[in-house]
């Protein structure tokens, strides 16, 4: 397959219903690659219900702070959850290792948006992210780590649910419904608008939006 260009333009890929890519020669990276959604979504549901036990049992949580610190982990998940998936999963292919890194960690999802298999990263990084998350923002945060990181940890969970929820299931009739519309407009309409998938606000903010079309 064609993914590495000589311009700093993003090759268009054709989104295919069907099949997977591979992305690896080696047996056991490629089986690696597939990975079972519910897997990083319980190691992050893990991490948050760990990190509010330790931090409550040794009263680094408490009531209302304990909810501001988790609803600012959250908050500050879905401004990571836009800027990653805007300046890191869509780096433009300057180069055959930028091309690969890209094709790697997001084009395959553009190229077969409904294998479900390629929705998040295996379990062993699951793990190594949550683990460096937690060193993070214990040194940047000290003790509010533990409510930040369980609602970062809980935001990221959301994500990855309701970007399976978007590619696996059809739109639900109610509210809901604009986490599919939102999304859809990213992989079939306009590739360089709309990157929050768990929420529309940063791209309300930073003015990434997608444009109103007549169809
Ligand atoms: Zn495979
Ligand atoms: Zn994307
Ligand atoms: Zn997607």
């Amino acid at each position: 397959m064609a993914i590495v260009s000589d311009t700093a333009a993003p090759t268009p890929v054709r989104p295919k219903h069907k099949g997977s890519a591979q992305l690896f020669k080696n047996p056991m990276l490629e089986r690696l690659s597939h990975t079972h959604i519910a897997l990083p979504v319980s190691i992050f549901i893990i991490t948050a219900l760990i990190s509010l036990y330790y931090g409550f049992t040794h009263g680094f949580l408490s009531g209302v702070s304990a909810l501001g610190l988790f609803v600012g982990g959250w908050f500050l998940f879905t401004f990571v959850e836009y800027l990653v998936h805007r300046y890191v999963y869509h780096i433009p292919a300057t180069s055959p290792g930028r091309a690969k890194f890209q094709y790697t960690m997001h084009g395959v999802h553009h190229e077969y948006p409904k294998d479900e298999t390629r929705l998040a990263m295996p379990p062993i990084i699951t793990v190594f992210v949550a683990s460096l998350l937690f060193f993070i923002f214990r040194f940047v945060f000290g003790t509010w780590a533990f409510g930040i990181l369980a609602g970062f940890t809980f935001g990221y969970a959301l994500y990855l649910f309701v970007h399976y929820a978007i590619h696996v299931y059809s739109p639900p009739k109610n509210f809901l419904k604009v986490w599919w519309t939102h999304h859809a407009q990213h992989h079939y309409r306009q590739d360089e608008v709309a990157f929050g998938v768990s929420s529309t606000l940063w791209d309300h903010i930073i003015g990434t939006m997608p444009t109103k079309r007549n169809d």
